[in-house]
């Protein structure tokens, strides 16, 4: 058996046995999600619950440091963790200690007032990613958006760049994708106010000339890029790419936005840190405050410089950059527990080590049955891709997708105790995942793929 050579009626028939086998142990969940189709709309609370490929999701009980268990009482070994909400751990002793001091001992979830945590939390970003201003939202897709009208207001310029097939949250200007090497808007985009390509210029990662054609009109008013695409599969930088893409910003007056949200799995201070990146603006959020609703953004000393004098935006008000719940107390103590406590440097040092323990056990796999597959790893974080090499872009990621294989993965892994990311074939890593969690995925894959043969 090669990849290539995959018998597609095999994977059909080996689907559908995994699915009834997960229909016919989970039946709490199936009820819960029956149940739930009365109140919610397609029985989840959020649209992207229903991609769990086993026809309905596994409700949630109880989490734990990297273990999941479910209503049925299955434990699940979990390295989706909330697709990087959770890379600090399910429930970490610090962050949990900071969230009750809050609440229960201080009180004070959201007063409109700024605490203490909040200073300590920028200054510690501004470490990490050698960017010395900070503010806060509640999710990484705000981040964006308010980075993206900072970089249109100070340059006067109205359009973006971005790579095909990135993912920076619902923020309408990046669902843009080349077909044929033509720009068009994502297929799917629901009730888009505008046609995204009017708005922005889409180039395929890793195209220096591309992306330096892009930006030599002055149009542009900033790159908004992933420093590795982690939503497409996993897409590397090419050596070089990033010193040419900063250098084009430079020589074009382009600001330059790097989102570190899932990239947070390189180190403490991201791929910005780790490759010395010289963004203009940072944004994340996900992890960083241990599950707690959080998002930041932060800032070159000139671009605080330039917003300082700007006299014409509101950036105090209504002016579009906002959010009542947005740098609440509760947010705030949990991000500076967390990153005090939890995703220290030592642990990534750790969680690292344990990426590279699960990738070995899935070469060991591909190895063995000889298959066109590989894998790519980004500190934390590991991807595999059915490509014999890893992609070098988004269109060629895209390209290499297979539903139906991910989804026959995704079931066997889930029937064998184990979750990955519902979405491509995404794994990642936290202080508290085990290596006997790890050895869980390398046992399950092993078995799922010599299923396939
Ligand atoms: N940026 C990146 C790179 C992401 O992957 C995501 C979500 N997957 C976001 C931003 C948005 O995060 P959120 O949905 O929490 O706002």
């Amino acid at each position: 058996m090669t990849g290539g050579a995959l018998s597609r009626p095999k994977v059909a028939a080996l689907l559908s046995e995994e699915r009834e086998r997960f229909v016919a142990s989970h039946p709490r969940s199936r009820a819960a999600h029956e149940e739930a189709r009365q109140h919610l709309m397609g029985g989840v609370p959020m649209p992207w619950m229903s991609k769990w490929a086993g026809g309905f999701p596994v409700y949630l009980a109880e989490a734990r440091g990297a273990t999941v268990v479910g209503v049925d009482g299955h434990e699940y070994a979990d390295l989706c963790l909330g697709d990087t909400g959770a890379m600090a751990g399910h429930s970490p002793a610090a962050t949990v200690a900071a969230v009750r001091e809050r609440l229960e001992q201080r009180g004070g979830a959201t007063v409109m007032l700024p605490t203490e945590d909040a200073a300590w939390v920028g200054g510690e970003l501004a470490w990490r990613f050698g960017l010395p201003l900070w503010q806060f939202t509640l999710t990484a897709t705000d981040a964006n958006r308010f980075a993206l009208r900072f970089c249109r207001q100070l340059t006067g310029r109205r359009r973006v760049l971005v790579f095909a097939w990135c993912y920076h949250g619902s923020v309408d200007e990046a669902f843009v994708v080349l077909e044929d090497g033509r720009p068009r808007a994502r297929p799917g985009l629901v009730g888009a106010a505008v046609d995204p390509t009017e708005t922005t210029a889409v180039v395929e990662f890793n195209d220096v000339h591309a992306v330096e054609a892009a930006l030599a009109g002055g149009e542009v008013a900033c790159v908004l890029a992933e420093p590795a695409l982690t939503n497409i599969g996993m897409v590397l930088p090419e050596p070089g790419f990033w010193t040419a893409v900063r250098e084009a910003c430079t020589r074009t007056e382009t600001l330059l936005i790097i989102d570190e949200t899932h990239t947070l799995s390189a180190g403490p201070g991201g791929c910005t840190a780790a490759w010395s990146l010289q963004p203009d603006v940072v944004t994340l959020g996900k992890s960083i405050a241990g599950g707690v609703p959080i998002g930041a953004y932060g800032v070159s000393a000139d671009i605080a410089a330039r917003i300082a004098a700007d006299t014409e935006g509101d950036y105090a008000d209504v002016g579009g950059v906002g959010g009542t719940l947005a740098g609440n107390a509760l947010s705030l103590a949990a991000a500076r527990a967390t990153l005090s406590d939890v995703l220290t440097e030592a642990a990534f040092g750790r969680m690292t080590a344990l990426q590279e323990r699960f990738a070995a056990g899935v070469h060991a796999t591909i190895e063995r049955h000889g298959l066109p597959w590989s894998i790519v790893e980004l500190g934390a974080r590991a991807e595999y891709s059915f490509t014999p090499a890893p992609p070098r872009n988004g269109s060629e990621a895209a390209a290499a997708t297979d539903p139906e294989l991910e989804d026959y993965l995704h079931v066997a892994l889930l029937n064998r105790g184990v979750l990955i990311t519902p979405f491509h074939n995404m794994a990642l890593m936290s202080p508290a995942t085990t290596e006997a969690e790890v050895d869980r995925h390398t046992d399950a894959f092993a078995d799922a793929v010599a299923q396939l043969r």
